[in-house]
């Protein structure tokens, strides 16, 4: 899938567009690149739930389809939030808000959370995530390339993915790779994988992204 993109090219301090194509730096963090992306198109000023204005260290980054059944970092999955809207929102999807903000009552919207944990719960049990099916492509484990920093492994971490299989036989998030199959997001993921040995992993392939292998290259 491609993310959604300014369409001229550019060049910031965080990020490089050319032809359609984001480039990151190796050693750049994914979400700093997107969250730096996604403000640049969207703007870090307004937010998308109250329509108010704030300044810019009030805002926060909205994952739309939440990050805890599957929502991944992209520009389409993401929006700039008040810390209120962000907070209210918290575990929802966006048209689950919607529901949610148009209920009256204090004891109407606790009842409303307890059945979106529910909903939550059953996906899980049955393996799905809460994202479009169009996002994602089971890649071979295998085929993918890792951007691995050991000095920051954190076995905490690998445990708690781990953990999260072994319930679920699933994991939280699919791993996101650039368009020549190097991980952007869930290193563990692919390290509890590579442990279960398995062949296969759920993957969101992002077709307009790129690791720079080196500073030559773009
Ligand atoms: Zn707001």
């Amino acid at each position: 899938m491609n993310i959604s993109l300014p369409a001229k090219n550019l060049r910031t301090k965080n990020f490089l567009i050319k032809d359609g194509i984001l480039y990151l730096r190796y050693g750049q963090s994914f979400e700093d690149v997107i969250y730096a992306v996604t403000y640049y198109m969207k703007g870090r000023r307004r937010c998308y739930y109250c329509k108010k204005q704030f300044s810019r260290d009030k805002i926060t980054m909205d994952h739309m389809y939440p990050r805890d059944t599957g929502g991944p970092t992209i520009p389409q999955n993401l929006v700039p939030a008040c810390k209120s809207c962000n907070g209210k929102k918290s575990n929802m999807t966006y048209n689950q808000f919607l529901a949610f903000s148009a209920l009256t009552t204090a004891e109407e919207k606790r009842a409303y959370r307890l059945s979106v944990n529910a909903f939550k719960e059953g996906l899980r049990s049955i393996g799905m995530f809460e994202i479009p099916n169009t996002w994602i492509t089971p890649i071979k484990v295998s085929e993918i390339h890792t951007r691995i920093d050991f000095a920051n492994i954190s076995e905490k971490k690998y445990r708690q993915q781990k953990e999260y299989y072994e319930k679920y036989h699933q994991f939280q998030r699919p791993i996101v790779l650039d368009r020549n199959l190097y991980s952007l997001d869930g290193f563990y993921v692919l390290f509890v994988a590579k442990s279960c040995e398995l062949k296969y992993v759920p993957a969101i392939v992002l077709d307009n992204v790129e690791i720079r292998r080196s500073s030559s290259e773009v």
